[in-house]
Protein backbone atom coordinates (compact mmCIF):
# COMPACT_ATOMS: atom_id res chain seq x y z
CA UNK A 1 0.00 0.00 0.00
CA UNK A 2 0.92 3.61 -0.50
CA UNK A 3 0.36 5.63 2.18
CA UNK A 4 0.15 9.38 2.55
CA UNK A 5 0.49 11.38 5.76
CA UNK A 6 0.74 15.14 6.58
CA UNK A 7 3.30 16.23 8.97
CA UNK A 8 2.05 19.30 11.01
CA UNK A 9 -0.38 18.12 13.52
CA UNK A 10 -0.84 14.81 12.27
CA UNK A 11 3.21 13.32 12.87
CA UNK A 12 3.68 16.32 15.79
CA UNK A 13 2.04 18.42 17.67
CA UNK A 14 2.41 21.68 15.52
CA UNK A 15 -0.55 24.19 16.85
CA UNK A 16 0.74 23.46 20.83
CA UNK A 17 4.17 24.90 19.53
CA UNK A 18 3.06 27.81 17.74
CA UNK A 19 0.33 28.57 20.88
CA UNK A 20 3.65 28.25 23.05
CA UNK A 21 5.33 30.51 20.14
CA UNK A 22 2.83 33.25 19.72
CA UNK A 23 2.20 33.71 23.61
CA UNK A 24 5.95 34.36 24.43
CA UNK A 25 6.04 36.50 21.09
CA UNK A 26 3.24 38.81 21.77
CA UNK A 27 1.69 38.08 25.21
CA UNK A 28 -1.51 36.34 23.35
CA UNK A 29 -2.62 33.25 25.17
CA UNK A 30 -4.68 30.92 22.94
CA UNK A 31 -4.69 27.36 23.93
CA UNK A 32 -4.53 24.50 21.53
CA UNK A 33 -7.86 23.61 22.35
CA UNK A 34 -8.95 26.97 21.30
CA UNK A 35 -7.17 26.51 17.88
CA UNK A 36 -10.31 27.10 15.89
CA UNK A 37 -9.22 28.20 12.28
CA UNK A 38 -6.76 26.01 10.07
CA UNK A 39 -5.66 29.94 9.34
CA UNK A 40 -3.58 30.91 12.53
CA UNK A 41 -3.45 34.46 11.90
CA UNK A 42 -7.29 33.84 12.33
CA UNK A 43 -6.95 31.29 15.29
CA UNK A 44 -4.28 33.59 16.86
CA UNK A 45 -5.63 37.01 15.87
CA UNK A 46 -2.67 38.91 14.68
CA UNK A 47 -1.92 41.18 12.10
CA UNK A 48 -0.02 40.78 9.12
CA UNK A 49 3.47 41.80 10.66
CA UNK A 50 3.07 39.65 13.95
CA UNK A 51 1.84 36.39 11.45
CA UNK A 52 4.94 36.99 9.19
CA UNK A 53 6.93 37.43 12.67
CA UNK A 54 5.45 34.30 13.98
CA UNK A 55 5.87 32.16 10.87
CA UNK A 56 9.47 32.75 10.62
CA UNK A 57 10.34 32.10 13.90
CA UNK A 58 8.25 29.47 13.84
CA UNK A 59 10.18 27.67 11.04
CA UNK A 60 13.47 28.12 12.28
CA UNK A 61 15.46 24.73 12.36
CA UNK A 62 15.48 25.18 16.34
CA UNK A 63 11.32 25.93 16.55
CA UNK A 64 10.95 22.91 13.87
CA UNK A 65 13.16 20.47 15.94
CA UNK A 66 11.50 21.01 18.74
CA UNK A 67 8.10 20.47 18.42
CA UNK A 68 6.78 16.96 20.14
CA UNK A 69 5.42 13.64 18.15
CA UNK A 70 1.99 13.27 18.12
CA UNK A 71 1.88 10.13 20.75
CA UNK A 72 2.33 6.46 18.52
CA UNK A 73 2.62 8.08 14.84
CA UNK A 74 6.67 6.97 14.31
CA UNK A 75 5.68 3.36 16.15
CA UNK A 76 2.67 2.87 13.71
CA UNK A 77 4.74 4.47 10.91
CA UNK A 78 7.39 2.26 11.54
CA UNK A 79 5.27 -1.04 11.90
CA UNK A 80 3.66 0.06 8.12
CA UNK A 81 7.23 -0.13 6.64
CA UNK A 82 8.15 -3.36 8.40
CA UNK A 83 4.98 -4.80 6.38
CA UNK A 84 6.28 -3.62 2.84
CA UNK A 85 4.10 -0.31 2.47
CA UNK A 86 5.30 2.78 1.46
CA UNK A 87 5.25 6.04 3.33
CA UNK A 88 5.51 9.76 1.93
CA UNK A 89 4.90 12.64 4.44
CA UNK A 90 3.81 15.40 1.71
CA UNK A 91 3.73 18.34 3.87
CA UNK A 92 2.51 22.15 3.21
CA UNK A 93 5.79 23.17 4.80
CA UNK A 94 7.96 25.40 2.27
CA UNK A 95 11.65 23.47 1.13
CA UNK A 96 13.41 26.29 3.36
CA UNK A 97 12.26 23.83 5.82
CA UNK A 98 13.36 20.82 4.22
CA UNK A 99 16.27 20.25 6.31
CA UNK A 100 14.92 20.76 9.54
CA UNK A 101 11.23 18.42 8.54
CA UNK A 102 14.25 15.70 7.75
CA UNK A 103 16.19 15.83 10.55
CA UNK A 104 12.91 15.75 12.72
CA UNK A 105 11.94 12.65 10.93
CA UNK A 106 15.58 10.83 11.36
CA UNK A 107 15.80 12.29 15.13
CA UNK A 108 12.15 10.05 15.45
CA UNK A 109 13.25 6.95 13.91
CA UNK A 110 11.22 7.75 10.31
CA UNK A 111 14.49 7.89 8.28
CA UNK A 112 12.72 5.19 6.00
CA UNK A 113 10.03 7.88 5.05
CA UNK A 114 10.20 9.76 1.58
CA UNK A 115 9.67 13.70 2.38
CA UNK A 116 7.91 16.14 0.29
CA UNK A 117 7.07 19.83 0.55
CA UNK A 118 3.97 20.55 -1.57
CA UNK A 119 2.31 23.93 -1.92
CA UNK A 120 -1.04 22.70 -0.75
CA UNK A 121 -2.32 26.10 0.94
CA UNK A 122 -0.98 28.95 -1.97
CA UNK A 123 0.81 32.19 -0.81
CA UNK A 124 -2.11 34.14 1.22
CA UNK A 125 -1.54 31.17 4.19
CA UNK A 126 1.86 30.90 4.33
CA UNK A 127 5.78 32.13 4.04
CA UNK A 128 5.46 35.02 1.50
CA UNK A 129 7.68 33.68 -1.75
CA UNK A 130 7.90 30.35 -0.74
CA UNK A 131 9.45 27.43 -2.73
CA UNK A 132 8.64 23.70 -2.67
CA UNK A 133 10.10 20.70 -3.80
CA UNK A 134 7.59 18.57 -5.09
CA UNK A 135 5.72 19.86 -8.06
CA UNK A 136 1.92 19.36 -8.55
CA UNK A 137 1.94 17.70 -11.40
CA UNK A 138 4.30 15.47 -10.20
CA UNK A 139 1.98 15.05 -7.31
CA UNK A 140 -0.69 14.06 -9.65
CA UNK A 141 1.45 11.07 -11.31
CA UNK A 142 1.33 9.26 -7.68
CA UNK A 143 -0.83 6.78 -6.47
CA UNK A 144 -2.23 6.45 -2.64
CA UNK A 145 -4.26 3.85 -0.79
CA UNK A 146 -4.85 6.05 2.58
CA UNK A 147 -4.09 10.14 3.41
CA UNK A 148 -3.93 10.97 6.88
CA UNK A 149 -4.50 14.38 7.39
CA UNK A 150 -5.90 17.38 9.21
CA UNK A 151 -6.34 20.14 7.49
CA UNK A 152 -9.86 20.58 5.74
CA UNK A 153 -8.12 23.43 2.87
CA UNK A 154 -6.03 19.60 1.58
CA UNK A 155 -8.90 17.90 1.02
CA UNK A 156 -8.94 19.25 -2.43
CA UNK A 157 -5.62 17.31 -2.78
CA UNK A 158 -7.85 13.68 -2.94
CA UNK A 159 -10.23 14.40 -5.58
CA UNK A 160 -8.77 12.70 -7.97
CA UNK A 161 -8.49 9.38 -5.73
CA UNK A 162 -11.86 8.03 -5.61
CA UNK A 163 -10.34 4.88 -4.01
CA UNK A 164 -8.52 6.36 -1.60
CA UNK A 165 -8.93 6.42 2.39
CA UNK A 166 -8.84 9.89 3.73
CA UNK A 167 -8.15 9.49 7.81
CA UNK A 168 -8.56 12.79 8.92
CA UNK A 169 -6.89 13.79 12.44
CA UNK A 170 -9.42 14.93 14.61
CA UNK A 171 -8.30 18.59 15.52
CA UNK A 172 -10.34 21.29 17.12
CA UNK A 173 -9.99 23.50 13.54
CA UNK A 174 -11.25 20.62 11.87
CA UNK A 175 -14.87 20.07 14.02
CA UNK A 176 -16.78 21.91 11.82
CA UNK A 177 -15.87 20.84 8.79
CA UNK A 178 -17.68 18.40 6.21
CA UNK A 179 -16.02 15.53 5.33
CA UNK A 180 -16.63 15.54 1.60
CA UNK A 181 -17.32 11.51 0.60
CA UNK A 182 -17.57 7.89 2.26
CA UNK A 183 -13.94 7.55 1.95
CA UNK A 184 -13.51 10.14 4.92
CA UNK A 185 -13.23 9.20 8.27
CA UNK A 186 -12.23 11.23 11.52
CA UNK A 187 -9.39 9.79 13.36
CA UNK A 188 -9.06 10.88 17.03
CA UNK A 189 -5.43 9.21 17.32
CA UNK A 190 -2.83 6.99 15.81
CA UNK A 191 -4.22 3.60 17.19
CA UNK A 192 -7.47 4.08 15.95
CA UNK A 193 -5.72 5.41 12.76
CA UNK A 194 -3.75 1.50 12.92
CA UNK A 195 -6.89 -0.08 13.81
CA UNK A 196 -8.26 0.87 10.66
CA UNK A 197 -5.41 0.88 8.02
CA UNK A 198 -4.22 -2.66 9.95
MG1 LIG B 1 -1.40 19.46 8.94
Amino acid sequence: MNIYIDFDDCLCETARSFSDLVEKMFGKIVPYEQVQFFNLQKSYDLNDEQYEKMMLAGHTPEALLSIEETPGASETINSWIDEGHDVSIITGRPSSAFDASRKWLDQHGLERVKLYCLNKYGRDNFIKNSEFNLELEDYYKMHFDYAIEDSPLAFKFFDHLPDLKVLVFDRPWNQEAELPGDGYKRCTDWKMIKSIVG
